[in-house]
């Protein structure tokens, strides 16, 4: 891979080169007040990112799937009865935990390529009316098909069934790129990772809990110890962390935040959506579709792409390594061989997006796929010409 190219995958994101710097600093005391004046900061500004009052964080050294552990082993019980959709691949990893949980599962089966179907998870819940279901987990954006959810409907659902199940829902590959409204959407765990929308290296679980998923700590019978959120609870109030805190990543955090509200998010998700339809607009130009089945699904931070029966789609994303040192994502699960997947998600611009299209057609046409050069980009550069986000933004 060259490091003069933009990455493409759907995180690791590429990084700004402040936060890149503002990761590495030099070792702080961790117990001093300097470390609150980076914690603190970092915190509220994911609360500020998520649209959250009520939120409290919670700064884990550990993955996107470490948050998803920290969800479920602090609010739920073994044998506790949870309902999910399945419709791709971090769905199914989450399924997945749940079982080793020793959760009991409800999973509704969902076609990879549609959205969570909320009349679906309201059926569930009208017929659970002794409140077996503890909590409802949805995947916000599904990485694996390039699928965004409507979260709002899957809250309308447990409204409109009265039901009092926590909400937990997985916004790694949306929050900070794609709107994300904790309060209005009555949210009771959301999991991000540094990675994706933050634009920082991996390492840190983001994890926001409302107070009614705080409260359900006390009676949860899962064991949890590294993951315990009521440790980090005690060590914020007396200022501190319960253990050695990655500082440099929660400097890196800071930062990020402070670019993204900076930016202004409303331009943040414009910028995503203007790039996302670039995108799309070679997509098409290729005649290709796009994993998504319907326009409401399609996400502004990855687009999966379906390749012609026959043809493996991996072959794209190693070939683009091999000949041109540019990073695609693969295929994952049932739709392996099946679609290739551009990242645009986190620091990305369209001018920057240009070049992974104009890549991913060197591939296809190197590959011997029926493609014009050129066609794609061609495409690509009408959608930007038009509306830039970049003159939008400077001239207000
Ligand atoms: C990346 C991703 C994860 C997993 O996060 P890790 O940081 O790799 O542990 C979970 N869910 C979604 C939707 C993701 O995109």
């Amino acid at each position: 891979m060259s490091s003069q190219n933009p990455v493409f995958i759907p995180g690791p994101t590429n990084i700004p080169e402040d936060i890149r710097k503002a990761c590495d600093i030099a070792t702080i005391d961790h117990r001093s007040a300097q470390f609150q004046d980076i914690l603190n900061p970092a915190r509220s500004g994911v609360a500020q990112v998520i649209k959250s009052e009520a939120a409290e964080v919670f700064l884990f050294s550990a993955s996107g799937t470490g948050g998803w552990e920290t969800a479920i082993s602090n609010t739920l019980s073994p044998g506790d009865h949870v309902l999910i959709a399945r419709n791709g691949m971090f769905s199914h990893r989450w399924i997945d935990m749940c079982e080793r949980f020793g959760l009991t599962v409800s999973i509704i089966e969902t076609d990879w390529g549609k959205g969570l179907p909320a009349d679906k998870y309201e059926e569930h819940l009208k017929a659970d009316s002794g409140h077996q279901i503890k909590a409802v987990l949805a995947t916000h954006n599904e990485t694996a098909t390039g699928v965004v959810s409507d979260i709002g409907a899957i809250r309308a659902a447990l409204d409109s069934a009265r039901h009092p199940a926590l909400l937990f829902v997985d916004g790694v590959s949306s929050i900070g790129s794609m709107d994300f409204r904790f309060d209005d959407w009555g949210v009771d765990i959301a999991v991000t990772g540094s990675q994706k929308g933050f634009m920082l290296p991996v390492g840190l679980a983001i994890v926001a809990f409302s107070p009614k998923a705080i409260a359900a700590c006390e009676s949860a019978q899962h064991h949890r110890t590294y993951f315990d959120i009521r440790d980090m609870q005690r060590s914020y109030a007396a200022g501190g962390y319960p253990y050695t805190p990655a500082v440099g990543l929660m400097n890196g955090l800071r930062l990020a935040c402070d670019k993204l509200l900076d930016e202004g998010l409303d331009n943040v998700f414009a910028r995503h959506a203007h790039i996302a339809d670039g995108v799309r607009a070679a997509v098409s130009a290729w005649g290709l579709d796009l994993c998504a089945e319907r326009p409401e699904w399609y996400s502004n931070t990855v687009s999966a792409i379906t390749v012609p029966a026959h043809f493996d789609a991996t072959s794209i994303v190693t070939h683009a390594a091999d000949r041109y040192g540019v990073a695609f994502g693969v295929g994952l699960g049932d739709v392996a061989g099946k679609v290739f997947r551009i990242g645009h998600l986190g620091q990305l611009s369209d001018v920057l997006a240009l070049s992974g299209i104009a890549t991913a057609e060197m591939c296809m046409v190197d590959l011997g796929l029926n493609i014009a050069l050129g066609s794609g980009v061609a495409a690509a550069q009408e959608v930007y010409r038009v509306g830039s986000v970049f003159e939008a933004k400077n001239a207000a």
